[in-house]
């Protein structure tokens, strides 16, 4: 479903990727780890085309994004193009990014009303139902303020589903957690998960990429050094980076 074949982009003079070859299957979930710097966040940012790589291809079922193929040419999208294919792209942060001013069902139910033009009783509606997905039922009402980071965090994700997106992408969206919230978090991503969505997830929690991702990608220095079945590399990591890294980590 998301194919990225040698992505690069720098800023400036400075390379960032340098080559990222990484693929999702529909369904499945991917987790990214490496070192701070490695380029995790911008191959993220990449893949929802909030940074244009400089090189390479990404592909979301099948689509170029960011290119159209015309008449025998690419042509690149234009901001309603875009705009359409992010709504496609679900993006949970480390920060929760709530709008304050909003109660947490406002907050799930704005997207499909204001963006989808859904009627906003059924936006509101369906709102309700995400919020208890996440285990948020009864707190509808309640500005992001009276709610704990956890809880923020899983308006957050109901939110980004409220957009029925094809794949979900999360970047490190518990490690800005107090620790005994992170749980409830990894909870309600584990059951997305199981409930078939597709997702790219980076983080630290070694734990829930083990026992929940189909795969577990090393980035380090802008590129892919390895990336397999979870379990086998957390094992038995073949390359001295990741072997340096996972022993800082685990
Ligand atoms: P962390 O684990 O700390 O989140 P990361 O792997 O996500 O790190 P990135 O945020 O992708 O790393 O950053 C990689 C490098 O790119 C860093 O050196 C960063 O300073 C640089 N960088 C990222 N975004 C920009 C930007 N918009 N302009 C200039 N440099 C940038
Ligand atoms: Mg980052």
């Amino acid at each position: 479903l998301v194919l990225a074949e040698q992505v690069t982009k720098s800023f400036g003079n400075h390379q960032v990727l340098s080559g990222i070859d990484f693929s999702v299957e529909a369904g499945e979930v991917a987790c990214i780890i490496g070192p701070s710097g490695s380029g995790k966040s911008t191959f993220l940012r990449c893949l929802n085309a909030l940074e244009k790589p400089n090189g390479g291809r990404i592909r979301i079922d099948g689509e170029d994004v960011g290119f159209n193929y015309r008449k025998g040419k690419f042509h690149e999208w234009n901001s309603a193009e875009y705009a359409k294919f992010r709504l496609n792209v679900g993006m949970v942060f480390q920060r929760f990014n709530l709008f304050a001013n909003m109660t947490a069902l406002e907050n799930v139910a704005c997207g499909p009303a204001r963006v989808k033009g859904e009627p906003k009783k059924l936006a509101l509606a369906r709102a309700e139902e995400l919020l208890e997905r996440v285990g948020l039922a009864g707190h509808g009402h309640k500005y992001p303020m009276k709610l704990s980071g956890g809880q923020q965090q899983r308006v957050a994700i109901a939110r980004s589903l409220a957009m029925d997106p094809q794949v979900m992408l999360f970047d490190e969206p518990t490690s800005a957690l107090d620790p005994e919230l992170v749980d409830e978090v990894l909870e309600v991503m584990k059951s997305l998960a199981v409930g078939g969505m597709t997702m790219v997830l980076v983080t630290h929690e070694i734990g829930f990429a083990r026992e929940v991702a189909d795969s577990l990608a090393f980035i380090d220095g802008g590129v892919v050094v390895e990336k397999g079945n979870p379990r086998e590399l957390i094992a038995n990591p073949q390359h001295e980076r990741t072997q340096q890294f996972l022993s800082k980590v685990l």
